[in-house]
């Protein structure tokens, strides 16, 4: 059992009242999980007390930590709100409850609710700081997995790498990310799993002398160049990047260069260039290999020099070169800019209003891949053909308006504003446009599921078919093969797939036609002529 000395240690100079609240939460946690167990049969307050520690070594505050004790105590256990509230604060409050909300949404392997469901938590969790404690409450489950029953591991380990290691990565947090990758790997594909152990384990024998070599000769030449306060070490591929890589080059291994990469951390951004030059000086480097991402840092903020040289002693070797800095926001990302010394009070508030918006910046890649695959498939859910009007603004102000506190906030708004996230009875995720009835929800289902519609329950209760959904409704689709759409029902739809397949059912040709007058006369007047 983790204690809670443990935990107080592996904070980061805290203060007294620091460590007197996490203690305080400590022993009110462990008091409110007295006598409940976990799968494994151990004490359930294993649980929290793992993931206040894992808080505390990615240098989260107090509050936050406290926030990892107390995560289960309101759902699980016999803490009330009002308890907690009194005893530690709103905010605390604030942060478990999040937590608990977001423990609601499950994921059942559907493809094209992964985006969704990743959007809505990101959408829920208001605070990032709740995020981060759901993530390492993932963590810390995801190591204890073996003890769950067999029939829920697979799942877990499939939202595990298909949710929460892409927020993780999106956050820009590396080592989380890679950690929930080669957590869920073995439960996901066990033969896959132990094929790409043996590569790793072959191909780091291989590497292993000649890479202290390499390290060795370079600290030499660094040392002549006047750069003496640096450190160096062996990175090596994560399993399931090396098993994605390995699929990527017909598991040609002897195609992967960097299955063990030397890291080289220097003080300033002009020593790793002095460095870079140094490396280049010694071994040739392989034409088209060199990434400069300190120039052109990744969509989630990470920085680095990538070379790949051919060296005499380690054959083909990929090196890292990067900044104390830098290496820290590789490790911890968003989490390493919310220690709580920048959130405390004295922390300007212009530092929170950049910190949100590089938040939001790091979700905004997937987003416009999100609304293009959208385009693609010819807006399966949207009701929109084109990429969401909401997006392409949300793209534009991220490239004129720098990270001010109103730009954050209006993003947000706008954000969330526009879709309602609903459930199947499952917990499966169903992104819709505003406004969005069960007419709607069905078809995004699956379009024998609209066509045979006979009523729906929202929340449990019998509701019209025209009533708009709101965020977070279960909602559920009776089925009866006598049923059949009605004309009324094209008033009541909101997306276009929705509404061709109303159309198509009701026998009706050229489903939008007379919905888009506009996107018609765009069109060029000749062609159509022509094609007449
Ligand atoms: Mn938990």
């Amino acid at each position: 059992m983790t204690t809670v000395k443990e935990i107080v240690g592996a904070m980061k100079s805290p203060t007294e009242e620091d460590r007197a609240f996490v203690e305080k939460a400590y022993e009110y946690a462990k008091k409110a999980h007295e006598g409940h167990t976990r799968y494994s049969g151990e004490p359930y307050f294993i649980h929290p007390a793992a993931t206040a520690k894992i808080l505390a070594e990615f240098g989260m505050d107090a509050k936050t930590i406290a926030a990892g004790l107390l995560h289960d105590a309101i759902e699980d256990a016999r803490a009330t709100p009002e308890d907690v509230e009194r005893e530690f604060g709103k905010e605390v409050l604030f942060l478990v409850e999040g937590v608990t909300k977001l423990g609601k949404h499950q994921y059942h392997g559907a493809e094209r609710h992964a985006e969704s469901l990743r959007r809505l938590l990101v959408a829920s969790a208001a605070d990032l700081r709740v995020l981060i404690v759901k993530l390492a409450d993932r963590y810390h489950n995801m190591t204890t997995l073996e003890h769950v029953p067999e029939e829920k591991r697979k799942r877990i380990a499939l939202e595990t790498l298909e949710i929460y290691a892409p927020l993780a990565d999106r956050l820009g947090f590396g080592v989380l990310k890679r950690e929930l990758e080669d957590l869920s790997f073995p439960f996901i594909d066990p033969d896959a799993y132990h094929h790409v152990v043996e590569v790793r384990k072959l191909a780091r024998r291989e590497t292993e002398a000649g890479l202290a070599k390499v390290q060795k000769e370079l600290q030499k030449e660094l040392a002549k160049k006047g750069i003496t306060d640096f450190r160096s070490d062996v990175r090596v591929k994560g399993l399931w990047s090396l098993h994605r890589k390995l699929a990527r080059k017909n598991d040609d291994i002897t195609k992967i260069h960097d299955i063990a990469a030397l890291r080289i951390i220097v003080p300033t951004i002009d020593d790793c260039y002095t460095t870079l030059g140094i490396i280049h000086a010694l071994w040739p480097p392989l034409p088209g290999e060199f990434t400069d991402y300190i120039a052109t840092p990744k969509p989630n903020g990470y920085q680095s020099l990538h070379t790949t040289v051919i060296t005499r002693d380690a054959g083909i070797v990929e090196i890292q070169v990067r900044t104390e800095e830098m290496h820290k926001n590789a490790q911890f990302g968003i989490a390493s800019h919310m220690s709580y010394k920048q959130l405390g009070k004295e922390a300007p508030k212009s530092t929170f209003a950049s910190l949100s918006f590089t938040w939001v910046r790091a979700l905004m890649p997937s987003l416009l891949h999100f609304s293009r695959k959208q385009t693609a498939e010819a807006a399966e859910v949207s009701h929109q053909a084109e990429a969401p009007r909401w997006l392409s603004e949300l793209a534009d102000a991220h490239a004129s308006i720098a990270g001010s506190k109103e730009f954050v906030d209006g993003l947000k708004e706008d954000f969330f504003s526009h879709r309602v996230f609903v459930f199947t009875p499952k917990g499966d995720v169903v992104d819709l446009p505003l406004g969005a009835t069960p007419i709607d929800f069905a078809y995004a289902i699956h379009s024998g599921l609209g066509n045979h519609m006979n009523g729906a329950k929202v929340n449990g209760k019998l509701t019209t078919l025209d009533s708009e959904l709101a965020n977070g409704d279960v909602v559920e689709i009776m089925r009866r093969e006598s049923a059949h759409p009605t004309a009324k029902w094209l008033d009541s739809a909101k997306t276009s797939l929705a509404r061709r397949h109303i159309r198509l059912a009701l026998g009706m040709t050229d489903p939008e036609a007379s919905r888009r007058p506009r996107r018609r006369r765009m069109r060029p007047q000749k062609k159509k002529e022509t094609g007449a």
